[in-house]
C-alpha cells in the first residue's frame, strides 16, 4: 500500500508518499513559504533532479492541491492518480489528554482537533485545513492522525503536571505535554532492535531547530523537556527553553510591550538567535571557531542545558542503559555531540571523541567505546515513516 504523509508546519507543508510493502519513500517534497509572496514547491524522487514550482500559495488549502497536483503530475510525478494512495497519515500537533494513541480521522475526531486548537495555534489550522483539503481531493480514502504529543501520553501525572492552582489542570488541560514525539518513538523502538532488548532505560534527544529530551523506559516515555508548547526544555535554534516564568512580566515591563509581544520574543528571537544573533547551529559553530566569544557562550549554554537534562533524566530512570542523539545537530554536528559529552564520563559514559570525529551515512552508529556502561548511539530519525506505519495499523483494523 503506498501511504502520503502530511507534514504541515505554520507556514509549511512537508510530504512524502511512501511503499509500504518495502518502506521506501517514493517521492517527498516541502513547500515553503505558504501564505507569503515568495512561495514555492521543491519536489524530489530517488535518482531524478529536484523540481521547483516558484508560485504564490496563499493557504494550507492550495499548498495540499500544488503537492497533489505534482505527485500525479505526467512528466515528474509517482504516481497516475490519487486512487493510488491507500491511506493518508497526517501529522497533528497536539493531542490534548483527549487521544492517546494515533487515531483514524472522521469528523468527530477533526471538531476535536478544532477544539484542541487552541493549545497550538501556529500549526493545528494547518494540520486542520490539509486534513479537510486531502478529504475533499480523496474522498473515501483513510486518514489517520499521527500526534506529536502522542508518544508522551504515558507520562505519569507526577511529571506532566505544573505546580499551579489544580483547577487550571481541570479546566484548561494545563499541563506537560511534551512534542517531536514521532521521533522520540522511531529512535527508542530503533535503539532496542539494537541493544537487542525492550527492557531498557533510553535518553533520546532530538537536536535540531527545535530540541527535546525525552527519558524512556521500557519503551514507554516518562518524561520529556518540552511543555504545554515546544517552547519549554532545551536551548533552541530561535526558543529561549528554561525561563523563570517571572522573566515575561519583566521583559514587558522593560521593553513597555505585551505578554504576547515577549512570548514572540522568547519563541522567535531567543536561544543560539538572541545570544549571538545566529540561529543555524552549523554557523553558530562556525561563528565560534572563528573566536566569536557569543557563539563560543551559546553552544557551551547548550550542551550545559543538555547535560542537565541528561543527569536528572538519569535519576527519573534510576539508572541509564543507552542516550541516543538524532536530529540535524544529533546525527551530524561533530562539535555539538562532542560539546553534550564532554563532562558526562562520570555517569559512566566512555564516549569515542575520534569515532565521533566524523560524518556518517549509517542509520544507527555506536559512538561510546566498546566497554562503556551507557551506550551512545546516534540514529538517523524517520519521523514520516513512523506517521505511515501508524496509517497502515489503524487502516488496517
Ligand atoms: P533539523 O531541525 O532536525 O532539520 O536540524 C537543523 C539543525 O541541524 C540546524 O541548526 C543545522 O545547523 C543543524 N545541522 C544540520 N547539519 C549540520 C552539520 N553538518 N553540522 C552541524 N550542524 C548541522
Amino acid at each position: 500500500m503506498k501511504v502520503l504523509v502530511i507534514n504541515a508546519g505554520s507556514s509549511s507543508l512537508k510530504y512524502q508518499i511512501i511503499d509500504m510493502d518495502n518502506e521506501q519513500m517514493i517521492c517527498k517534497g516541502l513547500v515553503e513559504n505558504v501564505g507569503m509572496k515568495d512561495s514555492n514547491l521543491c519536489h524530489k524522487v530517488p535518482g531524478k533532479k529536484d523540481v521547483v514550482v516558484k508560485k504564490v500559495i496563499s493557504n494550507h488549502t492550495e499548498a495540499l492541491q500544488t503537492v497533489i497536483d505534482m505527485v500525479t503530475d505526467k512528466e515528474h510525478g509517482v504516481i497516475s492518480s490519487v486512487k493510488e494512495i491507500g491511506a493518508v497519515g497526517h501529522r497533528v500537533l497536539h493531542s490534548g489528554e483527549d487521544f492517546n494513541d494515533s487515531v483514524l480521522i472522521d469528523d468527530e475526531v477533526i471538531g476535536i482537533c478544532k477544539k484542541n486548537s487552541v493549545l497550538g495555534p501556529l500549526h493545528m489550522p494547518a494540520n486542520i485545513a490539509c486534513i479537510e483539503s486531502c478529504e475533499e481531493v480523496m474522498p473515501g480514502t483513510p486518514m489517520v492522525a499521527v500526534f506529536d504529543t502522542g508518544f508522551h501520553r504515558t507520562m505519569p501525572k507526577h511529571a506532566f503536571m505544573y505546580a499551579i492552582p489544580y483547577d487550571d489542570y481541570e479546566n484548561y488541560k494545563i499541563r506537560k505535554y511534551g512534542f517531536h514525539g514521532t521521533s522520540h518513538k522511531y529512535v527508542t523502538g530503533v535503539a532496542m532492535d539494537y541493544l537487542g532488548t525492550d527492557k531498557a532505560r533510553i535518553i533520546t534527544c532530538h537536536l535540531g531547530n527545535g530540541s527535546s529530551i525525552s527519558a524512556v523506559k521500557d519503551g514507554k516515555c516518562i518524561d520529556t523537556s518540552m511543555g504545554l508548547t515546544p517552547l519549554e526544555g532545551v536551548i533552541m535554534g530561535t526558543r529561549s527553553g528554561d525561563v523563570d516564568p517571572a522573566v515575561v512580566e519583566f521583559m514587558a515591563q522593560c521593553h513597555n510591550i505585551s505578554v504576547s509581544e515577549v512570548l514572540n520574543i522568547l519563541n522567535k528571537k531567543s536561544g543560539f538567535k538572541g545570544i549571538c544573533d545566529e540561529s543555524d547551529f552549523r554557523k553558530v559553530n562556525e561563528l565560534a571557531a572563528a573566536g566569536n566569544e557569543k557563539a563560543k557562550l551559546a553552544v557551551k549554554m547548550f550542551a550545559y542545558r543538555i547535560r542537565k537534562y541528561i543527569g536528572s533524566y538519569y535519576v527519573a530512570l534510576g539508572g541509564v542503559d543507552c542516550i541516543v542523539l538524532t536530529g540535524g545537530i544529533g546525527e551530524n554536528s561533530i562539535q555539538g555531540r562532542a560539546a553534550i559529552m564532554n563532562g558526562l564520563e562520570f555517569l559512566g559514559i566512555d564516549f569515542d571523541y575520534e569515532k565521533n570525529n566524523q560524518f556518517f551515512t549509517e542509520p544507527v552508529v555506536e559512538v561510546s567505546k566498546p566497554g562503556s556502561k551507557i551506550k551512545v548511539l546516534i540514529i538517523k530519525t524517520n519521523e514520516e515513516l513512523v506517521i505511515a506505519r501508524d496509517a497502515v495499523r489503524l487502516t488496517a483494523k
